[in-house]
């Protein structure tokens, strides 16, 4: 029986994540500044965290609203890890972990009170992801969302061409506000998260990953690419990172 090289190299890229807290860059403090400053939502809202890994998000939005949360995440491995730290932080009647798709949610329209995706929408393409979720928030829902995006108008060539190549469709954020609104969204706030963040919550914790898991040939090149990417954040995370978009649905 053949092996899908691309199927090699997703296991091999969730293996590598499997046990650390974050499969993106993000941060608590971070993420809880945005919560504080978004406009109140109702009594008991419904929320959703699309693209969840392990729950940093969802179990961060569950605890602070005491309200459930609906994670959803295609890699099994993560939606379980999920239910462990959900079991662990004593949030498990909050949680409703889902191994889904999150392009093809079967939800009711209007369902979400807030929609909540760290640095997953762009497997969709982020004008996409925003199209597809629109239909899912109430007439007064709320987005937040992550989406890499360029810091400045200039960018230094190694890391323009890493990121046409690994992510065509990046951009600034004025585009991204852009797209927002083709999608139905008003932008009520950006975000950067900072460099710090990336490292401290993300990298650090990756490397040292990197460090304990069996090489394959497979996990060699995986292992390689995110040394490429960690060289190219270091030399230049002043150009692009990541901006937290707060969106709300556009009557
Ligand atoms: N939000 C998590 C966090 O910050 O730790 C995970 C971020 S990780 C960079 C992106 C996540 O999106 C991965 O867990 C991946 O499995 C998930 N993902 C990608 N495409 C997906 C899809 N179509 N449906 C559901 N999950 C998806």
């Amino acid at each position: 029986m053949s092996v899908d090289p691309q199927t090699e190299y997703i296991d091999a890229l969730i293996d590598l994540h499997r046990g650390i807290e974050r499969k993106g860059p993000g941060d608590n403090a971070f993420s809880l500044n945005i919560l504080s400053n978004l406009s109140t939502l109702p009594p008991h809202p419904q929320i959703a965290d699309l693209g969840c890994g392990s729950g940093a998000g969802a179990l961060l939005l569950a605890e602070y609203y005491q309200s459930p949360v609906m994670a959803v995440d295609f890699a099994l491995g993560f939606i379980d890890e999920l239910k462990i730290r959900a079991k662990q932080c004593e949030l498990e009647h909050l949680i409703k972990p889902i191994h889904g798709d999150m392009a093809k949610l079967d939800w009711a329209d209007g369902s979400i009170d807030l929609l909540w995706s760290e640095g997953a929408a762009y497997n969709l393409g982020f004008e996409q992801a925003l199209t597809i979720w629109r239909s899912l928030l109430t007439n007064t829902g709320l987005a937040v969302i992550s989406e890499m995006s360029w810091f400045a108008d200039h960018v230094p060539e190694p890391a323009a061409l890493y990121w046409q190549n690994a992510y065509p469709m990046i951009a600034n954020e004025a585009e991204n506000s852009d797209r927002a609104h083709r999608s139905g969204f008003k932008v009520i706030s950006t975000h950067r998260l900072p460099s710090q963040a990336w490292w401290k919550n993300y990298y650090e914790p990756l490397r040292e990953q990197t460090r304990q898991v069996e090489i394959s040939p497979v996990m060699q090149l995986v292992i390689d690419e995110i040394e490429e990417e960690m060289n190219l954040f270091e030399r230049f995370s002043d150009f692009y990172g990541y901006t937290f978009y707060v969106l709300q649905v556009r009557q």
